[in-house]
């Protein structure tokens, strides 16, 4: 920690207390060795997100916004209240934390995505995954999908299947306006 009065490299700590309404800060109270000079510090937790690996192999910086826009996207005109998103969102992102990687691929992210919606609503987890995961066509859609629905009861699954020809048809039409599929950590709404 540099002086601010001097620049010099060598401080020291004084006085070390915790602080803020919720003592989530140290405060620290620091003296330069060189100038004498004393100044304050506070010091506060953060989580610490891996690196995201792209599917083209750049690495980019964990950006909460277009994780949040790439939900909202999925969750258009849904019956799901904004906490819901936020709870989601600061749920994948202590799951990175977890992880204490340096690195993650954006495709195991999109897998957490698909876990919370899973969870939150199912007309936003078929969409998510028509836009997360680029399909071939829409058997190899429908299979995966099935895949990932085994453990719904036969009902659920039926309905499921009716939203996935939709949804699969929507995405194709998507698709062959703009390209190939695309990576919801690469684009938001
Ligand atoms: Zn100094």
């Amino acid at each position: 920690m540099r002086c601010p009065a001097c620049g010099a490299q060598e401080t020291r700590v004084v006085d070390s207390r915790v602080a803020g309404p919720e003592q989530e800060q140290i405060r620290r109270r620091r003296e330069c060795r060189a100038c004498g000079a004393r100044f304050t510090t506070f010091e506060r937790a953060e989580f610490s997100l891996p690196r995201v690996v792209k599917r083209s192999g750049e690495r980019v910086a964990f950006d909460e916004d277009k994780l949040r826009s790439g939900l909202r996207r999925a969750l258009h005109k849904r019956p799901v209240k904004t906490e819901d998103v936020e709870r989601v969102i600061d749920d994948i992102k202590r799951q990175l934390s977890a992880l204490t990687a340096p690195e993650v691929k954006s495709d195991r992210i999109g897998e957490m995505v698909l876990a919370a919606l899973h969870g939150l609503d199912h007309v936003a987890y078929i969409r998510f995954a028509s836009i997360y995961l680029s399909f071939a066509s829409v058997q190899s859609f429908r299979e995966a999908i099935e895949r990932l629905e085994e453990d719904l009861s036969p009902e659920m699954r039926r309905s499921q299947l009716r939203l996935i020809d939709e949804e699969a048809a929507d995405a194709a039409a998507d698709r062959e306006l703009t390209g190939t599929g695309h990576d919801a950590q690469e684009e938001g709404a």
